[in-house]
């Protein structure tokens, strides 16, 4: 299911139903109980009927996914017939909804994300939220192949063994917990902080990194002195 707040709407189909009866159905939308409002329109009649949801705004994230009650109610003959059925978002549009809950200026699509990946030097889950608040909707993350791509030339080129991610991916809302800009690149997948997993975390061991990391032209490539725990942070 594809269920998101602005430019998705559902669309319900009553199957059982000669057309005569059908277009006499009551359709009726109610919050499934995470203050997700009531849908727009909240009720019609007729065969089929779409609604778009209209949750209240959640500038600091939702942390639970929408979902509505949906009702279908026919009287025929003064007799009362009614269905009603739950819809939940997944896992992966609740990620996506943090997006247009926190007016992020871009809304990834699904298939913007995945739930597995990585490559021999960089495991999925430090890409992805190895880490701590940056990202709790495990196994999804967004990691741009520029990233994974980035990175490797960024290993190769410094040649001193491994580099460690303190953080990849972050979700919106954990990306506001961490502290990030509110355009962090690590909320689009193309941004990774480091420090070496092999040699003591000096200031000189800091700018092998950099340097190495500056010869793949990235977008951003901070200083020692940019954060307080001296983390190298490069985009892509
Ligand atoms: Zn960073």
């Amino acid at each position: 299911m594809d269920f998101l707040l602005t430019g998705n709407s559902f669309g319900l189909e009553s199957q059982r139903l000669c057309q005569r009866l059908s277009i006499q159905i009551e359709w009726g939308i109610q919050d499934g109980g995470n203050n997700s409002g009531s849908g727009t329109p909240s009720s019609g009649r007729g065969s089929t009927f779409s609604f778009v949801p209209n949750p209240p705004g959640a500038p600091n994230g939702r942390g639970s996914p929408l979902g509505y009650i949906i009702t279908a109610t026919l009287t025929l003959e003064g007799r009362i017939s009614s269905d009603a059925a739950a819809v939940v978002q997944d896992d992966l549009d609740e990620l996506r909804q943090e997006y247009i809950d926190m007016g992020k200026q871009s809304r990834p699509g699904r298939s913007s994300f995945s739930a597995s990946g990585g490559t021999a030097n960089f495991s999925w889950s430090e890409l992805n939220g190895g880490f701590t608040d940056g990202n709790p909707h495990p196994p999804w993350g967004m990691v741009t192949q520029t990233l994974i791509d980035k990175l490797e030339a960024t290993r190769t080129n410094y040649n001193r063994g491994g580099i460690r991610l303190s953080s990849g991916y972050r979700c919106p809302h954990g990306n506001r917990i961490v502290g990030g800009k509110p355009e962090s690149h690590h909320i689009y997948g193309r941004a990774a902080d480091m420090f070496s997993a092999s040699y003591t975390w000096t200031e000189d061991e800091f700018n092998r990194l950099k340097a190495a990391a500056d010869l793949t032209n990235p977008l951003e490539s901070f200083f020692w002195n940019t954060y307080d725990d001296h983390h190298y942070h490069a985009a892509w």
